[in-house]
């Protein structure tokens, strides 16, 4: 293997560096062809990195792991996890790598991750690979998310392998590099708490609340400030997943970050007709992470992590509030669905129109959200159409809201609620409201058919254009612009109640 003599990406590995201990050291495989199918030249600039010398030959080389760029430090991360319910205590770095941090241009630190690079000690049966379709899904989904201006890692590059992958037929492989505000998840406190290595515990606390909290450090009581905080984080997010229809599919809690981040597009989807029981993961056949859900698991992995963190919160507490310290945790954890409500009420009111946020009407607007989605999914109304055409009706043009549904009595009924509302706010202009509407409400959607299709191009033919056109319309899911009319479309109701996702192994 050959170390490369530039300086092309500046590593300051603090993982490394203040973590010994809580990893492995460890080097991505070599691989037969590199081949780089998609380079992020936006994320590129946002990093301060040369995307001219990294789209190169060398770029390549790095991406699929055959060079290591001088500074990495790849190390496997430890970590645990519930999945489905059930304890796993040892998952980690099974097949990802940790290849180091950078700074980006804002000051922000971020993780530059493998997924697909080969085996590791956290391996177990699996054999370390990831195939083309399942990390361009990663793309599309990721910088649509961030397109929505949802917390999310991102896609540095995808550099294909040249080898295949065996699943249940033969893939071509690919290697994914992840870019991250942290890696640090729920499951990375669980592993060293199952463990009782509390010295490692509080190390990986600290290390958390310097990155992601820094105003807490030192302070008295600040584990406990670090699981408000990651409540907070989270409770943000779900909401902000749910007013697009996101759907995760595996919010296992070593899918759950500290950071706020979406992580791990594996089987997630989006909603197309609005159904609170939607579940199109393959293996989640009892609908644990189904849609609706998503509050209520976000809640059930906090409260994971607070009992990971409880023997740091106890022994913080003198001994004589040791007592009152497992309350305030467990307080935590019960407050969660109403920081829930808020952030979603937050985004549902911009959805609405309604720019007042005043507490006095917090009821009547979440009432009003909550008819809204009773009708969409009475009528079984597409999600992203429906809002987006109430935003036309907003701004004068009912006839499209009204085409999509199919009794439409109800929905006269519910408008003249919603305009009583509106008006209460006094004279604001309908395109003014409307055009508010449509920064909430986004036309472009990574619907599922679309999303088959430009991995199923990739993967099967090499053909990279309808993933280059999708990619395109994903970053730009505002604007109703007539070229990215076929992304809008909806799929045939038959096809989305046959579409399953499928865990990115
Ligand atoms: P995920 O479903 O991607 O969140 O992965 C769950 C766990 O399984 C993590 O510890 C992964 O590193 C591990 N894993 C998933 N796929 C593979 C694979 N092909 N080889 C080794 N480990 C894997
Ligand atoms: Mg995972």
């Amino acid at each position: 293997m050959q170390a490369s003599t530039t300086v092309l990406i500046p590593f300051d590995n603090s993982y490394a560096r203040e973590l010994t201990g809580l990893y492995v050291a460890w080097q991505p495989a070599q691989v037969a062809a590199p081949r780089l199918l998609f380079f992020n030249d936006e994320l590129a600039e946002e990093l301060g990195l040369d995307a001219q010398a990294l789209r190169g030959e060398e770029g390549a080389s790095i991406f699929a792991g055959n060079t290591v760029p001088q500074g990495a430090q790849p190390i496997a991360q430890a970590y645990a996890g519930h999945q489905f319910g059930g304890f796993s205590p040892q998952l980690g770095d099974g097949r990802a790598l940790l290849l180091g941090e950078i700074i980006d241009r804002q000051g922000h630190r971020r993780d530059l991750a493998f997924k697909g690079s080969g085996r590791t000690p956290f391996s177990r049966g699996g054999d370390g690979r990831a195939a083309v379709g399942p990390m361009l899904r990663e793309v599309l989904i990721g910088e649509a998310m961030h397109a929505l201006g949802i917390p999310t890692t991102r896609a540095l590059a995808v550099a294909g392998t040249g080898e295949s992958v065996v699943r249940e037929e033969m893939l071509p492989g690919a290697v994914l590099t992840r870019v991250a505000s942290s890696h640090l998840r729920v499951g990375t406190f669980q592993f060293f708490a199952a463990r009782g290595e509390i010295d490692k515990l509080r190390q990986l606390a600290e290390y958390a609340i310097a990155r992601h909290d820094p105003d807490l450090t030192g302070a008295p009581g600040r584990y406990l400030a670090l699981l408000r905080r990651v409540a907070q984080r989270q409770a943000r997010l779900i909401a902000q997943w749910m007013n697009v229809g996101f759907i995760h599919g595996v919010m296992n809690t070593d899918n759950m970050t500290i950071s706020g981040e979406t992580i791990d597009y594996g089987p997630c989807a989006f909603l197309e007709a609005y159904d609170p029981q939607a579940v199109f993961s393959s293996i989640d056949s009892q609908g644990r992470y189904a849609y609706g859900n998503q509050p209520g698991i976000a809640q059930w992995n906090l409260a994971r992590l607070a009992e990971a963190l409880l023997p740091l919160i106890v022994e913080d507490a003198s001994e004589a509030a040791a007592d009152r310290a497992v309350a305030e945790a467990t307080a935590v954890i019960q407050a969660f669905p109403d920081l829930y409500q808020a952030a979603l009420l937050r985004g549902q009111r911009a959805k609405l129109g309604l720019a007042d946020t005043a507490a006095a009407n917090d009821a009547t607007d979440a009432a009003l959200a909550r008819d809204w989605l009773a009708l969409l999914q009475a009528q079984q109304v597409d999600f992203t159409l429906g809002w987006r055409r109430l935003a036309d009706a907003a701004g004068g043009d009912e006839a499209p809201l009204q085409a999509l549904f199919a009794q439409p009595q109800a929905l006269h009924e519910w408008l003249i609620l919603w305009r009583q509302r509106c008006a209460e706010e006094g004279a604001v202009a309908p395109p003014a409201r409307a055009e508010h509407m449509r920064r909430a409400s986004p036309w472009i959607i990574p619907r599922n058919q679309r999303v088959e299709e430009a991995l199923q191009a990739a993967s099967r033919e090499g053909d990279m254009a309808p993933f280059e056109r999708l990619l395109a319309a994903l970053r730009d899911p505002w604007q109703e612009l007539p070229a990215n009319a076929a992304f809008a479309e909806p799929a045939p109701a038959a096809v989305t109640a046959c579409y399953r996702t499928f865990c990115g192994t």
